[in-house]
């Protein structure tokens, strides 16, 4: 576990409403960053705001994105400043009021003025982190991108400079009064699943599963990826 480093906080990263859910220790920053496999990036396009999901991947205060060098929201990205959420889901908050359904996450806004990658070892070193964040393993295992495709692929740098983390966790927030009700109220933990592989049909005959396809595959299938009461979420927040 790294030592507390404080997220620096801005007047825009300052939550207003339930501040006591912020979480302001960067390591939770790169824990949600970790384990969450989209973000969305929110971006002003010809004077609207557009806001797509997309990959990514970290490396230390780094986030990196990448797309179509004809993408034109990577383009209009790094004219100005750009808005990136990314959000784990952890719960159906089921409530004796439906006022007061709520759900469980843990999530992360980033704030900044993201910079092309044009250098070609931190543009390689890029994609690998972005590739790898989505299959461990797979930037060994697979073939390398071509020239063709590396120039037509734009990576972009955004510093976690200025970032918050919110998380809420544990059951509903009822009213007093209400707890008295014959009404059901309580958590669903929601979790990433991942099914059984299928193979594309046009593999040649005997390829096997490899190693870090089985593992990404046992990470997380069986509803291996919904958290226990008291998981993640309880765990990040102080
Ligand atoms: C899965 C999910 C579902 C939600 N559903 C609802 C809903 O239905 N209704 C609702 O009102 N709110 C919902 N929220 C909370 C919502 O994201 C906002 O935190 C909340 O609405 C407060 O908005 P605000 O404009 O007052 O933000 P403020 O607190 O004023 O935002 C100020 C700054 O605080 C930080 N911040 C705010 N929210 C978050 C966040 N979620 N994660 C990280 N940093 C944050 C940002 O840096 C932001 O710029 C949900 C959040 C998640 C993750």
């Amino acid at each position: 576990m790294d030592a507390f480093r404080a997220l620096p906080a801005t007047a825009r990263t300052t939550l207003g409403r339930h501040r006591e859910r912020a979480v302001t220790d960067q390591s939770a920053l790169h824990a949600v960053l970790d384990e969450a496999l989209v973000c969305h990036l929110g971006v002003i396009v010809d004077g609207c705001p557009v806001v797509l999901p997309t990959g990514y991947g970290r490396e230390g205060d780094i986030l990196y994105l990448h797309g179509s060098a004809a993408n034109r929201s990577l383009a209009a990205a790094v004219q100005g400043e750009v808005c990136v959420t990314v959000t784990l889901l952890d719960g159906l908050v089921c409530a004796r009021s439906v006022f007061h359904n709520s759900m469980n996450y843990r999530s992360a806004v980033i704030f900044g003025r993201p910079r092309l990658v044009t250098g070609e070892a931190e543009r390689l070193a890029a994609l690998r982190v972005i590739s790898e964040h989505l299959i461990p393993g797979c930037w060994e295992y697979a073939r390398q991108p071509s020239r063709k495709a590396l120039a037509a692929t734009a990576v972009l740098a955004l510093a976690l400079d200025e970032a918050s983390v919110k998380v809420r966790a544990g059951g509903p927030s009822d009213e007093e009064e209400d707890h008295a009700l014959a009404t059901w109220a309580g958590v669903l933990p929601v979790g990433m699943a991942i099914g059984r592989a299928e193979p594309d049909p046009l593999l040649p005959p005997g390829v096997p599963l490899p190693p870090h396809v089985a593992a990404l595959q046992a990470r997380w299938s069986g509803g291996g990826g919904v958290p226990e009461p008291g998981g993640p979420a309880s765990r990040l927040e102080r």
